[in-house]
């Protein structure tokens, strides 16, 4: 049985008290609330990250929201996973879409940063996701497959089990766009076919493929009724208690 997972990624938001305050308030509301054994996660920048993993203790857990790809040295203003992993955190986002955009990261450098994760036994959540011109003209399957072949089909089945696919959509990133549960299920169902065909069904089955962009309390219950898809991964929603911990209750 594959985990279901609903993730927050607070991407450059909260002050170090905010960042406290609010996810205290979610680690009370997931304690009360969470019923299955589904997994919430959150994904914080790095000053949160060591008071967080003690505060979240065996309730939600902790991930950051990028790392290094190299071990240690002169990389002036870097984080590395060793580092992240020595405060507590057990999960790493690799390759957002704003990461991929804005510093410039290609998918060769993902990959790169995919392996030294899990070398530090951390889990990498490892996005992809096509532009809105890019699933206008019709090349999103080429665009993915691409992105998920160079990032992560490099790795041996071993790691590949190990890893949680998020498919993000660039076009409903903070737009209030959100991908149909049609248009969603669609690109999962073809994600864990890939992985099928690369790594066989048994890891396929296996693979925990979220959905991410404009994805709220509204909307999560419908998107993760589909087969193909284990949750979520949530930005602007999860910023705010309640409708975090709803979109976790949806798997109740
Ligand atoms: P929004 O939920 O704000 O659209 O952001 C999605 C996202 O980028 C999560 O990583």
């Amino acid at each position: 049985m594959r985990k279901k997972i609903v993730a927050g990624n607070w991407k450059m938001n909260l002050n170090y008290a905010e960042g406290i305050s609010l996810f205290s308030e979610i680690v009370n509301m997931v304690r009360d609330e969470k019923k299955g054994d589904q997994q919430a996660i959150i994904c914080a920048p790095f000053i949160h990250l060591n008071s967080l993993a003690q505060l979240g203790g065996s309730t939600v857990s902790i991930g950051a929201q990028n790392c290094h790809q190299k071990e240690s040295g002169a990389y002036t203003g870097e984080i590395s996973a060793k580092m992240i992993k020595s405060v507590g955190c057990e999960y790493v986002i690799i390759g957002h879409s704003e990461r991929r955009q804005y510093f410039a990261e290609s998918d060769e450098l993902l990959a790169e940063k995919t392996v030294i994760t899990l070398q530090n036994d951390l889990i990498p959540i490892f996005c992809i996701g096509e532009t809105l011109d890019e699933r206008n003209n019709g090349s999103y399957f080429e665009v993915l497959k691409s992105q998920f072949q160079k990032g992560i089909f490099g790795l041996e089945g071993n790691d590949f089990s190990k890893i949680v696919i998020a498919y993000e959509p660039v076009w409903a990133i903070g737009t209030g766009l959100t991908a149909t549960s049609e248009q969603a299920q669609e690109v999962h169902a073809f994600i864990r076919k890939e992985i099928d065909a690369k790594y066989g069904v048994e890891i396929a089955e296996n693979t925990t493929i979220l959905y991410g962009g404009s994805c709220n309390p509204k909307n999560a219950a419908e998107l993760f009724a589909q087969k193909d898809i284990d949750g979520g991964l949530i930005g602007g929603a999860s910023l705010k208690s309640r409708d975090f911990v709803d979109i976790v209750k949806t798997f109740n």
